[in-house]
């Protein structure tokens, strides 16, 4: 083979194996490759740039001989074999669990949550944290930073602390206080931006842009970032013992963890790792931030930018990188995507808890409520297999629902007053 190419390869500079199966970064628009490296548009048409590999046999086996976390798909990750050996949050294999009685409740015959608020930093967002800190360490990052709706940042300064690399994180500054103070808590270095998160995400392209050595998890590595969601995917086929549901129902924020989760399944099918079958993939949002949603039910290919104003704040993007691709992903696989208005949100938090013992943030009452009304409006087959994914903790959003639970009764220390409250 002739290499043609006569610019220099700045892969050279990496360390053999720093990327482990990856190759290089492919535009998802136009299909031009580049090296591997801290690169997110396409030098020909500004396209988003993802992850290409080559995947060598890859086996159940083998990964199930792995660890409980997401290195046990590092076969599969854009990380070095060695990755177990750097400090990190070791996310990752968290609970699937069957939920048979929000199912019964909503008349659906079987039912699935992938519980992802159980990680180190109790969102899914330390999966996508932990493959860019690795990708930072390979790039010799100065600083590991990211502009965030909450739970990205509580992931990146826990990760940073952790791996002893400088962190900052932006946050658009109207953000819940217990999500504030759960990165305050690992970092010196929590910039509040007066604005919205797409204001904080355009400031952090610039400071991306002009200073040296910043790895932003989700803009200058946001290609290495992405491929986490994939573990999710992975997850929930093993723990259904190597097969694919029927229908699953993810939140869409950026769009990119539903993008990588359908990434994922389509990996799986091509490795022979599970067998081939439809599945449909449905999307979740807030309605006071449905760019997606709305783009969806309209018809429209471009996804129009709007203005965020919800409760569901770790979903609040309201100019979402990945939106037209949910859109794709949502057509072709017979799924759809929909929203729902706050008070849905906050009453189907209540409804996890009390069926299932699970107390989920916004984004996860976001997701139950889409389920309830998708199954409500026959978009969802109630007789399929379903998952519903549980992305992050209802201790980080405890205002959201401080008006909907609480004391019962308040009674004096007799047995009386007891009686008196009529409880039983
Ligand atoms: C970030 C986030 C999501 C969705 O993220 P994408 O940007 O769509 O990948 C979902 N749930 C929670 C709790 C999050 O923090
Ligand atoms: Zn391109």
């Amino acid at each position: 083979m002739t290499v043609t190419e006569s610019a220099p390869r700045p892969t050279a500079t990496f360390r053999e194996g720093a990327f482990g199966p990856a190759r290089e970064l492919v535009c998802r628009e136009c299909g031009t490759t580049r090296e591997l490296g801290p690169h997110y548009a396409c030098h020909e048409c500004f396209g988003p740039l993802e992850i290409g590999y080559d995947f060598g046999t890859v086996t159940r086996e083998q990964i199930e001989a792995g660890p409980a976390n997401i290195w046990r798909y590092k076969a599969l990750l854009p990380v070095p074999d060695d990755i177990e050996s750097s400090p990190n949050l070791e996310p990752g294999f968290t609970r699937l669990l069957e939920a048979k009685n929000l199912a019964a409740q909503l008349g659906l015959t079987r039912l699935w949550v992938k519980d992802d608020s159980t990680n180190p930093t109790n969102s899914f967002k330390d999966r996508v944290v932990a493959i860019a800190l690795s990708a930072a360490r390979e790039l010799d990052a100065k600083v590991f930073a990211c502009p965030s709706t909450g739970n990205l940042a509580n992931a990146v300064a826990a990760a940073g602390a952790r791996a002893g690399i400088r962190t900052v994180v932006f946050i658009p500054s109207n953000l819940e206080t217990p999500k504030q103070v759960n990165s305050a808590i690992y970092t010196e270095n929590l910039v509040a931006v007066d604005g919205t998160y797409d204001d904080v995400n355009k400031l952090a392209s610039e400071i991306a842009g002009e200073e040296d050595g910043w790895a932003f998890v989700n803009v200058n590595v946001r290609p290495f970032y992405a491929e986490g969601s994939k573990t999710l995917g992975y997850e929930i086929a093993e723990q259904l013992g190597w097969r694919l549901p029927d229908q699953i129902v993810i939140p869409v924020a950026s769009g990119s963890q539903l993008t990588k989760v359908h990434k994922a399944f389509q990996e799986l099918i091509t490795l022979g790792l599970v067998e081939e079958k439809p599945y449909r993939i449905f999307g979740a949002q807030a309605t006071g931030c449905s760019p997606v949603s709305a783009a969806f039910k309209s018809g429209h290919d471009v996804v129009r930018p709007v203005r965020p104003d919800t409760i569901a704040k770790s979903l609040a993007i309201g100019n979402p990188a990945d939106g037209v691709y949910v859109l794709d992903i949502a057509r072709q696989t017979g799924g759809t995507v929909e929203d729902v208005s706050d008070d849905e949100v906050r009453d189907a938090i209540v409804l996890l808890a009390r069926t299932e013992g699970i107390f989920t943030e916004t984004a996860g009452g976001t997701t139950v409520a889409v389920l309830k009304k998708l199954t409500e409006t026959g978009q969802l087959d109630p007789t399929l297999e379903t998952v519903v994914i549980n992305t992050g903790h209802g201790l980080k959003t405890l205002d959201a629902v401080t008006d909907r639970v609480g004391a019962r009764a308040t009674i004096a220390p007799t047995y009386d007053a007891f009686v008196a409250a009529e409880i039983v």
